[in-house]
């Protein structure tokens, strides 16, 4: 049996986090045989690696030589005091402080360069982004090897193959399937663990590339796919998917069973705990997926398991997200001319702007959806380009934003079985004058989503969080 299991930031944040990682990892692989690791950076909070490299590397574009000297700094403080805390001196302690020094001085190198040109392409931010998890799961190995395991740090470079679309890089199956079997089935034969970096990956021709910000999740479940585990575990600091972000409602509740609509809509609309790339490997795969608190082990979290159909239990949990505009395309002249929409988001994707939420009044005078809160100019003067002549004319009236505005979204499969949840949900809002911008409802009636202006997202997300039974 072939189990997955991916170690977020703060589960390897700290020499403590990962002495407790690794105590998992020894249970895993006495029950199941052959476990496969996957770790992302260290991320203590507040200080999360792959923030300060980003950091490093953005400043040192804008032509700052210091910022990125003091986060190496930083860096090195973080993990030689996890290697400190780990390694003992006649062991790998030297060795392994200097792979990570290396990692350091290379990324001081590289913000160098950028600082000398002025420049910071995609490419070099996936190189200097990604090295986070290749010091971590160095640091990982040494320790379980020191404590009898056979273990094996395995850059994902060298197994997950990529387009070289940087920074959400898109995986080829067949490629990765036959490089991770090559490179790790025979180290799973012979009881090894190998711990594998998230979130970076490679093109074919061997350039690093990374998933996304989040993407260990995504890393684990193709890893997964590539190997045909039987279960994938996301060990995060939570009790598995609760029924909204602890961090804005205090009395979130952990929830046990989600089925993988239910959890793509959820990863989609906003729940961090969860990269939402991450389930469709799974889904197609059958594989189960769990995700549970490496600091709360005995805590059964939360299982992900196919639709059956029959969803029970109306709203299960409401998730937001925050720093959008909505933008609206209205003109009396728009009514039952065709192709009005099919320009608009051809526009918009042109411009490589995500579209989060599309809502389109019956009469087709107007139509608005909601984009990240930076790209709004951007968007509208692509707009106004594409529409130059439906505005002379004025069938097109005008094109306009509404600017920090907050997708708020309910979830829970039972609610298509269970009439008048809208009705609720729109009732309590009422209640707090909460003003609803616009609506959206998948078809699947899985999830609905609300526009709402930015100051009333949390009193939102709490009122109908005290829906939820
Ligand atoms: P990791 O480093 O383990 O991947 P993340 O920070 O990416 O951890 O994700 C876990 C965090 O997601 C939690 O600490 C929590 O603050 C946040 N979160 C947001 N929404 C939810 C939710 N619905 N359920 C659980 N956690 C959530
Ligand atoms: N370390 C990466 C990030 O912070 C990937 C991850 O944590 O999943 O985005
Ligand atoms: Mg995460």
């Amino acid at each position: 049996m072939t189990l997955v299991m991916k170690f977020g930031g703060t589960s390897v944040g700290s020499a403590q986090a990962m002495r407790e990682t690794a105590v998992l990892i020894q249970q895993a692989q006495k029950e199941w045989g052959s476990v496969v690791v996957v770790a992302s950076a260290m991320g203590s909070k507040p200080v999360k690696v792959t923030d300060l490299l980003l950091r490093g590397a953005y400043s040192a574009a804008a032509g700052d030589g210091e910022t990125y000297k003091r986060v190496a700094d930083e860096l090195r403080q973080v993990h030689f005091e996890a290697i400190d805390g780990l390694l003992i001196p006649e062991g790998e302690r030297q060795q392994i402080m200097g792979e990570n020094g290396q990692f350091i001085s290379r990324f001081e190198d590289l913000c160098q360069a950028v600082r000398v040109l002025g420049e910071l392409t995609p490419r070099a931010l996936d190189a200097i982004s990604g090295m986070g998890e290749q010091m971590s799961v160095r640091i990982l190995a040494a320790y379980l090897r020191q404590i009898g395991f056979a273990a094996e740090a395995v850059d994902a470079t060298e197994l997950i193959v990529t387009d070289n679309n940087f920074q959400a890089a898109m995986p080829s199956l067949p490629r990765t399937k036959s490089k991770t079997r090559v490179r790790v089935q025979p180290l799973l034969d012979k009881g090894a663990i190998p711990i594998i970096t998230g979130f970076i990956a490679a093109t074919e021709q061997g350039i690093t590339t990374t998933l996304g910000r989040g993407g260990s999740d995504y890393s684990a479940a193709i890893l997964g796919q590539a190997l045909q585990a039987d279960e994938v575990w996301i060990w995060t600091d939570v009790d598995g998917v609760m029924t909204t972000d602890p961090r804005l409602v205090q009395n979130a509740r952990s929830i046990p069973v989600l089925t993988y609509r239910e959890v793509s809509e959820l990863a989609y609309y906003g729940a961090k705990v969860l990269h939402p790339k991450t389930i469709r490997p799974c889904i197609e795969n059958d594989i189960p997926l769990r995700i549970k608190n490496t600091f709360n082990p005995a805590h059964s979290g939360t299982v992900i398991v196919p639709d059956d159909g029959n969803g029970k239990g109306g709203i299960k949990a409401v998730t937001a997200i925050k720093h959008l505009s909505l933008i609206t395309v209205e003109g009396k002249g728009m009514m039952g001319v065709p192709g009005i929409a099919a320009r608009t988001f051809g526009a918009v994707a042109h411009e490589d702007v995500s579209v989060l939420l599309i809502s389109q009044a019956s009469s087709e005078q107007s139509i608005c959806f909601a984009t990240p809160d930076e790209s709004t100019e951007q968007v509208i003067q692509a707009l106004e380009r594409e529409f130059a002549k439906e505005l002379q004319r004025q069938d097109i009236d005008r094109i306009w934003a509404q600017h920090d505005v907050s997708i708020v979204t309910v979830v829970g499969a039972g609610m298509r079985g269970t009439p008048g949840i809208a009705g609720r949900i729109f009732t309590v809002l009422g209640a707090q004058e909460t003003n609803i911008i616009a609506i959206a409802q998948g078809s699947s009636e899985c999830s609905i989503s609300m526009v709402v202006g930015g100051d009333d997202t949390g009193t939102a997300v709490s009122e109908i969080h005290a829906l939820i039974a």
